[in-house]
């Protein structure tokens, strides 16, 4: 880049130019939209081996002024370059232990537990643990309900600051799950040490389970290895009963997808749930 004038830098590149400044500007849309209500969280429900709803994922959504619903893969990354995904992770917090309280004033919802997805830069950040228990203790929320959700990935760094963290919040009864399974750096070893309870099974061996015999091999394995470790199965992106039936014949006892439910508010979803009983 080349000095234009005071505070401005002129790129070489148009292309690149532009990206810069539809990142920026993406960037302030989104400071302007957690300031405005623009974000929410959609709900995914998660069924058992007879299909029996058991909780869902929290997903969170927004729906920007001009540009409608921009997705998650789109913002998510922007807002951990820029630090947004802390208070746009709070909110996710809130709303989740929110809904649990709601759910616990009712015997028919009280035993339905949430999701939420954690990202590398919340994960890390000093102030975590305290954060998810105040959100808990402050909606009063059932801690053995919440379930956070984390990737391979961003375990990587400093894997005995993670493991301590998650003990930490292991010991108030929260329980974990390795998201994305088998699609990033897997050892056995990393997986055995982790104070996991449920590892979900990426949507990329699901969808062509039936087609792919490599994709029947990784799903059976994983299978067998979680049996073995005592650990909870969901498999993601559960679109068709074939799919769901390889799935159970190898042992699988959590389920997510289409076939079952897509991600709604929770207006939607309570008229879900009560089809559902
Ligand atoms: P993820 O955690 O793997 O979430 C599952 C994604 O799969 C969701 O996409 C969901 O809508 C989609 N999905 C569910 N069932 C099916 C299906 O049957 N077929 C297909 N094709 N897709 C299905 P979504 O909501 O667009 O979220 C994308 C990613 O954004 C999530 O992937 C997660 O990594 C991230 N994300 C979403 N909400 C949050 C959040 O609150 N915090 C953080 N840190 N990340 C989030
Ligand atoms: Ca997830
Ligand atoms: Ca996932
Ligand atoms: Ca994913």
């Amino acid at each position: 880049a080349k000095a234009g004038g005071r505070n401005t830098l002129r790129f070489f590149d148009p292309a690149m130019q532009a990206a810069v400044n539809a990142r920026l500007h993406l960037e302030a849309d989104m400071r302007q939209g957690l300031e405005r209500g623009e974000f929410s969280v959609h709900y995914q429900p998660v069924v058992d081996e007879r299909a029996r709803l058991v909780g869902a994922e929290v997903l969170l959504r927004w729906r920007h002024p001009v540009r409608g619903m921009v997705s998650p893969a789109e913002f998510i990354p922007l807002a951990e370059q820029s630090g947004l995904i802390l208070p746009l992770g709070r909110f996710v917090l809130q709303q989740a232990c929110a809904q649990l309280a709601r759910w616990a004033q009712s015997p028919a919802t009280a035993h339905l537990s949430l999701s939420v997805n954690v990202s590398a830069r919340q994960f890390r950040h000093a102030d975590f643990v305290a954060e998810v228990l105040e959100a808990l203790r402050e909606h009063a929320a059932n801690p053995r309900r919440l379930t956070l959700e984390l990737t391979e990935s961003m375990l990587l760094g400093d894997i005995e600051d993670a493991i301590v963290r998650m003990q930490q919040l292991k010991r108030e009864g929260i329980g974990f799950a390795l998201d994305d399974f088998g699609t990033g750096y897997s050892s056995l070893s990393f997986l055995k040490r982790l104070p996991l309870e449920q590892i979900k099974i990426d949507q990329s061996f699901v969808r062509d389970v039936l087609e792919d015999p490599n994709d029947a091999a990784i799903v059976r394995t994983i299978l067998a290895l979680a049996q073995s470790m005592d650990l909870q199965v969901v498999a993601e992106g559960v679109e068709t009963a074939g799919q769901l039936g390889f799935l159970r014949l190898h042992g699988c006892g959590g389920f997510q997808g289409y076939l079952f439910g897509r991600p709604a508010p929770l207006q939607a979803w309570d008229e879900m749930l009560f089809s559902v009983r």
